[in-house]
């Protein structure tokens, strides 16, 4: 998502660099090409032209800092400018004082209501509480199955209606859920609830009597980022009908402008602050509106690429590194091997890359890249002897020949794996010299 947005205001910016001043005339030019990068990108008119405004008196007002040259300046000025319209700084679930914590989802059908329970609830649990997840929505057929199996794989205990008892009302449901959660000693509840295909005054009003009864603490609007300008009128309604508190963007791994999406946080007041990124339990993220707006002026979210690592590199094996460092044990293939491992469960690497500051130039290189490189890898180490994993300087080329036969690679793919790990293992070296915890030596490509 987002990419052709990236590329156009990357390009926009290109048009800046070597200018040693800004005329008026090169300022509405500029401001000119991010409008209409931002309306071909389906961000809502109205937050365009806030947003070119405010851009074209600050650049031309040029906060005047000796630091930036002045394309560098207008970046700065439109990441800003971004980071409002996002919403501003991060915002954090609220906890209730006396729990439960009530979380309810409100939203269209088909959303990612249900899915995001399950995303919510495991990452609820990993933070140490202990979440109930409700199944109010007794619209869809299935809905309270999805939710019970959603709730299995994340680790999450389930409330759903007793079944036979006819269709129910989702109401009490939604009540009793509550009230078993007070029972039972959960500190959080997340209550999922009905959609329709389209907004109708029914499910407006049902969606507005659990929150009467539940009186949540946050009222999160999922919406489904590959909607379009819908997006924001659904945003509007829910907003009216049933009052929010922040919104979640959903399927942000999708290939939609997405823009309509980044328009939800301005136009209804409220902030983003989740976003799902795919069908699977893990993908999904706490919003960084600054971030986010690095990430789609290309400058990189370094920060939640960290955070990933560190997320997938084993914890325990990270440790066991980190102590035989410690004691001057060097760094050696087989380490190198379990860190490019641990790469493979950061999701897509593609994904992961595409955080990298800069990347945008890359992205059709990006897009030839192969997972199987890793395996590619994974084969050449294992055709090693453990002697040759620990001391590479031993790899003379006979032994480098008959290593690439074992692994069905050729000489040369050996040899540059070895130039490879010799960087990574240069870098951790440095690292023990400064003191750093180690990282993730030499990224594949
Ligand atoms: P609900 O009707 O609002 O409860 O929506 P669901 O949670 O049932 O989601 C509808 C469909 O969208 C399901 O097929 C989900 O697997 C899928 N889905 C949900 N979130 C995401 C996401 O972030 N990315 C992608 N690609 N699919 C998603």
């Amino acid at each position: 998502m987002f990419s052709s947005l990236s590329d156009r205001l990357s390009a926009t910016f290109k048009g800046l660099r070597g200018k040693g001043r800004l005329s008026e005339a090169d300022v509405d030019a500029t401001v000119r090409e991010i409008r209409r990068a931002l309306l071909d990108a389906d961000v809502a008119l109205p937050v365009v032209r806030q947003f070119a405004a405010s851009v074209r008196e600050r650049a031309l007002s040029a906060e005047v800092s000796g630091a930036l040259n002045p394309a560098q300046q207008v970046v700065k000025i439109v990441h800003e400018e971004l980071v409002g319209v996002l919403g501003g700084q991060t915002r954090r679930l609220r906890f209730a004082k006396n729990p439960p914590t009530v979380i309810m989802l409100a939203g269209l059908q088909g959303a990612g209501k249900t899915t995001l329970a399950g995303k919510l609830g495991r990452w609820l649990r990993e933070q140490g509480h202990a979440p109930l997840l409700v199944a109010a929505d007794l619209q869809r057929p299935n809905a309270v199955t999805q939710l019970q199996v959603v709730g299995e794989r994340a680790g999450v205990a389930v409330f759903a209606p007793e079944p036979g008892n006819g269709v129910g009302d989702p109401v009490d449901v939604a009540r009793r859920g509550v009230a078993a959660a007070r029972e039972r000693q959960h500190d959080v509840v997340v209550v999922d609830t009905a959609g329709r295909l389209g907004v109708d005054a029914e499910m407006m009003q049902q969606a507005a009597d659990i929150r009467a009864a539940t009186e949540p603490d946050e009222v999160l609007f999922v919406v489904d980022a590959m909607i379009g300008q819908d997006a924001v009128v659904t945003a509007q309604a829910f907003l009216d009908g049933v009052d929010l508190t922040g919104v979640v963007l959903s399927k942000l791994d999708g290939d939609a402008r997405g823009g309509a999406a980044l328009s939800v946080a301005s136009v209804t007041g409220r902030p983003v602050m989740f976003a799902s990124t795919g069908e699977g339990l893990g993908d999904f993220e706490v919003f960084h509106p600054d971030r986010m707006a690095s990430r789609i002026l290309d400058m990189g979210d370094v920060l939640t690429l960290i955070e990933q690592a560190e997320k997938a590199f084993d914890a325990e094996q990270a440790q066991d590194l980190a102590t035989r460092f410690a004691s001057g044990e060097d760094f050696t293939l087989d380490d190198f091997l379990t860190q490019m491992q641990g790469l493979r469960n950061m999701g897509s690497i593609k994904k992961m890359l595409g955080m990298l500051p800069g990347m945008g130039e890359l992205r059709e290189q990006l897009e030839s890249f192969d997972e199987r490189e890793i395996d590619r890898i994974e084969a050449i180490v294992r055709s090693m002897t453990p002697l040759e994993r620990r001391s590479p300087k031993v790899l003379n080329g006979s032994r480098r020949a008959r290593i690439a036969k074992g692994s069905g690679r050729t000489v040369t793919d050996v040899n540059q794996l070895l130039d490879r790990f010799a960087d990574a293992q240069k870098m951790m070296r440095s690292m023990r010299k400064g003191g750093g915890m180690p990282g993730l030596g030499g990224l594949p490509g």
